[in-house]
C-alpha cells in the first residue's frame, strides 16, 4: 500500500490519491511534527510531474525549509503552511535543483507578511548568494519598503555557512545535526537530521550510497532518500547533447532504490521515504517498481514520494 493510500485510509477521506488530497490529509493532521513533501522529482528541468527537491517540517508552527527547487514557495501555499511562518532554512548542496528559488522563497515569504528571523544555513557560497541576491532585487525590495510599510528584509535574513559534519544548532523544539554526504564534485553536499520531542526525521540530499547517511539516520523514524531507477536513466538522457558525459555523473553521485533499501535496513529506520527521483517523470517506471526495488533489503515501511503528500 503507498503511502498516499495509507494516509487516505488512516483520515477517512475518499477520492484519488494526489495533491488534491494533501490538503485534507494537512487539515486532519495539525498536531506533532509535520513532514511535508513539496518536491520529489530529481534534476532542475521544469516538469508537469513534480517540483524539484524541497520539503518542509513544521514544528509547533514553525516552518523548517530543506533545499529551495524551483517553485518551492509556491508548493508551501499548495500545502497550506503559512510562508510567514518560515523560520529555517536549510540547503543540502549547491546544485540548481536544490537552489534555483532559496532567494525567492525568503523574498516572497516576505511579500506574504513576513516580519521575524529567518536563519539559513548551507554550504558557501550561501552568504555570497544571499547578499547578491538581495542587491538584485534591491528596487523591488526598496519600494515595498517605503511604500507598502515593510520591514527591511535584508536584517532579517542570518545566514550560517556549513563547511563541516556536525551538531547544526539546537533549540527548544528541534536539534538539527549535518552529515557529509557523498556527492563528488559538489562538496560540501550534506544530510540533516531533526530530532524533534515526538520524532525523527533525516533528509539524504542528494548522495551516492553512504556509510555516514547510515551513521546519521540510525534509529530515525523517517528517513527521505535519494532514489534512482538506472534502468531509466538511458531514456532520461536520450535527447541530450551531453548523454555520456551526463549518465556518468548522474550514475556516480545518486543511490538505486535498492540501495537506497540497504541503507535504510542498515540504519534501523522505520519509514524510507523515496524522493529526488531520477527519472522524475517516466511513465515506463511505476510506484510499484520502486517499491519492489527498496524492499529488496528493506523490510520497514516503503513510501514513494509525490508532491504535497505529508508523512
Ligand atoms: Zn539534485
Ligand atoms: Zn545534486
Amino acid at each position: 500500500m503507498t503511502g498516499i493510500r495509507r494516509r487516505d485510509f488512516l483520515a477517512g477521506v475518499g477520492g484519488a490519491a494526489g495533491a488534491a488530497l494533501a490538503p485534507r490529509l494537512l487539515a486532519a493532521q495539525r498536531a506533532g511534527t509535520r513532514l511535508i513533501l513539496l518536491g520529489t522529482g530529481g534534476g532542475p528541468r521544469p516538469r508537469k510531474a513534480n517540483s524539484a527537491s524541497a520539503q518542509v517540517i513544521v514544528i509547533d508552527g514553525a516552518a523548517y525549509v530543506i533545499d529551495c527547487g524551483d517553485g518551492v514557495a509556491r508548493q508551501l501555499a499548495f500545502a497550506g503552511v503559512p510562508l510567514p511562518t518560515l523560520r529555517h532554512v536549510f540547503v543540502t548542496h549547491q546544485h540548481s535543483d536544490h537552489t534555483a528559488d532559496y532567494g525567492n522563497l525568503v523574498w516572497l515569504a516576505w511579500t506574504a507578511g513576513l516580519r521575524s528571523r529567518v536563519d539559513t544555513w548551507g554550504p558557501p557560497p550561501l552568504e555570497k548568494m544571499t547578499r547578491l541576491f538581495f542587491e538584485m532585487n534591491a528596487a523591488d525590495i526598496d519600494v515595498r519598503i517605503a511604500d507598502e510599510g515593510r520591514v527591511p528584509l535584508a536584517p532579517l535574513v542570518h545566514v550560517h555557512e556549513l563547511t563541516a559534519a556536525g551538531l547544526v544548532f539546537q533549540d527548544e523544539h528541534v536539534k538539527v545535526t549535518a552529515a557529509l554526504v557523498r556527492h563528488p564534485p559538489v562538496v560540501p553536499a550534506f544530510g540533516y537530521r531533526f530530532d524533534a520531542g515526538d520524532r525523527s526525521i533525516v533528509i539524504s540530499g542528494d548522495t551516492a550510497p553512504s556509510d555516514e547517511v547510515i551513521a546519521l539516520a540510525r534509529g530515525a523514524d523517517v528517513l527521505v532518500h535519494d532514489a534512482m531507477f538506472p534502468a531509466g536513466v538511458d531514456r532520461l538522457i536520450a535527447n541530450v547533447p551531453n548523454a555520456a558525459t551526463l549518465k556518468r555523473s548522474i550514475l556516480s553521485h545518486h543511490t538505486s532504490a535498492e540501495d537506497a533499501g540497504r541503507v535504510a535496513q542498515a540504519a534501523g529506520v522505520k519509514t524510507l521515504v523515496l524522493s529526488h527521483l531520477v527519472p522524475p517523470d517516466d511513465p515506463a517506471i511505476t510506484d510499484d517498481m520502486w517499491l519492489a526495488s527498496a524492499r529488496t533489503h528493506f523490510h520497514g515501511t516503503v513510501i514513494v514520494g509525490k508532491d504535497l503528500l505529508e508523512i
